[in-house]
C-alpha cells in the first residue's frame, strides 16, 4: 500500500455486511479498519449491528424461549410428562437473550482482530476522494483515507408518521424484544416476518395479540399453499391477524393505547397496552455521506449500487440492508464477503436468484426459488411433488408433524425451480435445497441422493419423489 493511504480498505458499519467484508479483506492480506456506530442501551458500542444486537439473535433466542414454555403447557402431557407448578420467569428468560447477544457481539470484536482488522467505535462519514472522516464516541475527529471504502451502514425501522416511536407504548422490533413483563393486550401493526415473529413470542407467553395487516392476504411473497397452511398455525396459536387492515392513528391514553384502522367494514379500532410498529425497514444513510462523495441515493433511500456492489464513485462500494434486495443477513454477509474478494482481485458471486427466506415461527416456513405461482406465470410447464410432515417418522416422533414440503420442477427439463417448505427445521432443511438448485440441481439428483432415516430431511427426498408420482412413502396422487 502506497503512503498516499493509511488503509487497504476502510468498512462503515459492522453488522453481518460489514464485518464479514472487513474479516474477508484482512484474510486477503489487505490493511482493514472497520468503524461502527451502535450503541447498546448502556450507551457501550457493540459490534453486530442490528442483526446481532437488535434482530435476528435476540428474536431467536426469545422464539426458542417462549416455544419452549408453549410446549410445556401444551405438549408435555401428550408425551407423558406430567409438570405441575410451571411458572414463568421473564426476567430470566431476557438475561438469557441479552447474555446470548453479548457473548456474539464480543465474539465479532475477536474475529476482527484475529483477522487483523482495525476496529473502531465510532460515526463514519464519507468525504470526497475516499476520505472517511471518524467522529469517536468521546468526539473526536480523525480522518483515514482509504483505497477503497465499503458503506454497509444497514437499516433502521420504518415509523409511522401519525404514530411515532415512544419507547414506552409505541415501540420498534428492538423495544419488543426486550420487554420485562408480558403485555396483557398487544398490537402488532404488520403481518410481516418480523411483526409474525414477534407476535408469536408474546401470544406464546400469553398476550392477546392482534396483528393487523394492511394487505388483503398474509405472506403474500410466499407460495400460496404455504402461505394459507401458515395462516391456519397463526391463528390456531391465538394470533388475532386482521387482513386489509389500514391503520390512521393511535391515541395513547392511561388505560393503553387506542388504534384506529378502516377496513371492508368500516373504521374500527382496537386497545392495547403495547403497539409495536413493524411495517417495513429502511435503509439508513443519516451522516453517512459527505459533500463530493460521489455517491448517489434512490427514491427508496437505498444507495444506488450496480450488480457487484460498486457505488458509482470510485473504488466505493456498498452492501448489505442499504442497498437494492432483500433486507436479510446472509444476502448482507454474501455481498460484504464478495466485494472483499473483487476488492483483492478475486473471483466472487452473489447468486441473488437463490436468497434463501426463513420466518421462525411455529411450523418454521422456508423457501427458495420460483413460487407456483410465478412459475405459471412465465408459462413454464412444472410438476409438483408435495410431502406432509405427518408421513415423517421423525417428526411424528418428535410431536412436530404440522407442515409440508413442496418441490416444484421443470416439466421438460427436471431443473428444481422451487423448493417450499413449512413444517420442523423448515429454516435448517432448506439448505439442501438451496445447495442443489445453486448447482442446477434437477429432482431426480435429489431422489438418487440417499438421506438418513429416520430425519427431518427425507421430506424432500420424498417430495422430489412425488414430483414423479415415486413417494415411497405417501400416496401418489
Ligand atoms: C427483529 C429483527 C429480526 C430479524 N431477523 C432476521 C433473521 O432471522 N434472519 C435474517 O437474515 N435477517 C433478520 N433480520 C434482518 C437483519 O438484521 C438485517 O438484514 C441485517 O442486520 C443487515 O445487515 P447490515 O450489516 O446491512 O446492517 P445492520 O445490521 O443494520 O448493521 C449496520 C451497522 O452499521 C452501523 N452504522 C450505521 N451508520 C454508520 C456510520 N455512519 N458509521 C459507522 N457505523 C454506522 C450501525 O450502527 C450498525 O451497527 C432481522 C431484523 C430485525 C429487526
Amino acid at each position: 500500500m502506497s503512503d498516499q493511504f493509511d488503509y487497504d480498505v476502510v468498512v462503515i458499519g459492522g453488522g453481518p455486511a460489514g464485518y464479514p467484508a472487513a474479516i474477508r479483506a484482512g484474510q486477503n492480506g489487505l490493511k482493514v479498519a472497520c468503524v461502527d456506530a451502535w450503541q447498546n442501551r448502556d450507551g457501550k458500542g457493540a459490534f453486530g449491528g442490528t442483526c446481532l444486537n437488535a434482530g435476528c439473535i435476540p428474536s431467536k433466542a426469545l422464539l426458542e424461549s417462549s416455544e419452549l414454555w408453549h410446549r410445556a403447557q401444551h405438549e408435555f402431557a401428550v408425551h407423558g410428562i406430567q409438570a405441575s407448578g410451571l411458572s414463568l420467569d421473564l426476567a430470566a428468560m431476557q438475561k438469557r437473550r441479552a447474555t446470548i447477544v453479548r457473548s456474539m457481539t464480543g465474539g465479532i470484536a475477536a474475529l476482527l482482530k484475529g483477522a487483523g482488522v482495525t476496529a473502531m467505535f465510532g460515526r463514519g462519514k464519507l468525504l470526497a476522494g475516499r476520505v472517511v472522516e471518524v467522529t469517536g464516541q468521546d468526539g473526536k475527529v480523525t480522518q483515514l483515507r482509504a483505497r477503497h471504502v465499503v458503506l454497509a451502514s444497514g437499516s433502521e425501522p420504518t415509523a409511522l408518521k401519525f404514530m411515532p416511536f415512544d419507547g414506552q407504548q409505541i415501540i420498534d422490533s428492538w423495544g419488543a424484544l426486550e420487554l420485562d413483563a408480558v403485555p396483557k393486550r398487544l398490537c402488532v401493526i404488520g403481518a410481516g416476518v418480523i411483526g409474525l415473529e414477534l407476535g408469536s413470542v408474546w401470544r406464546r407467553l400469553g398476550s392477546e395479540v392482534v396483528v393487523l395487516e394492511a394487505l388483503e392476504s398474509l405472506l403474500p411473497a410466499a407460495d400460496a399453499q404455504l402461505a394459507a397452511e401458515a395462516g391456519k398455525h397463526f391463528r390456531k396459536l391465538g394470533l388475532d391477524i386482521r387482513l386489509g387492515a389500514k391503520v390512521s392513528g393511535a391515541q395513547p391514553g392511561k388505560d393503553g393505547v387506542t388504534v384506529r384502522y378502516t377496513d371492508a367494514k368500516g373504521e374500527q379500532s382496537v386497545m392495547a397496552d403495547k403497539v409495536v410498529v413493524a411495517v417495513g425497514r429502511r435503509p439508513y444513510t443519516a451522516g453517512l455521506l459527505g459533500e463530493g462523495s460521489g455517491v448517489s441515493i434512490d427514491a427508496h433511500g437505498s444507495i444506488v449500487v450496480d450488480e457487484h456492489c460498486a457505488t458509482g464513485a470510485e473504488n466505493v462500494w456498498a452492501v448489505g440492508d442499504v442497498v437494492r434486495g432483500p433486507m436479510l443477513a446472509h444476502k448482507a454477509k454474501e455481498e460484504g464477503v464478495a466485494v472483499a474478494d473483487r476488492i483483492a482481485g478475486k473471483y466472487a458471486h452473489v447468486n441473488y436468484a437463490l436468497v434463501p427466506a426463513v420466518i421462525y415461527t411455529a411450523p418454521e416456513i422456508a423457501w427458495v426459488g420460483q413460487t407456483e405461482a410465478q412459475v405459471r406465470a412465465a408459462g413454464a410447464a412444472c410438476k409438483i411433488g408435495v410431502f406432509p410432515f405427518a408421513a415423517s417418522g421423525r417428526a411424528r416422533a418428535m410431536e412436530s408433524s404440522a407442515g409440508f414440503v413442496k418441490l416444484i420442477a421443470d416439466a421438460a427439463s427436471d431443473e428444481i425451480l422451487g423448493v417450499h417448505i413449512i413444517g420442523p427445521m423448515a429454516g435448517e432443511l432448506i439448505a439442501e435445497a438451496v445447495l442443489a438448485m445453486e448447482f442446477r440441481g434437477s429432482a431426480e439428483d435429489l431422489q438418487r441422493t440417499m438421506h438418513a432415516h429416520p430425519t427431518l430431511s427425507e421430506a424432500l427426498h420424498e417430495a422430489a419423489l412425488a414430483a414423479d408420482k415415486r413417494a415411497i412413502d405417501n400416496l401418489n396422487r
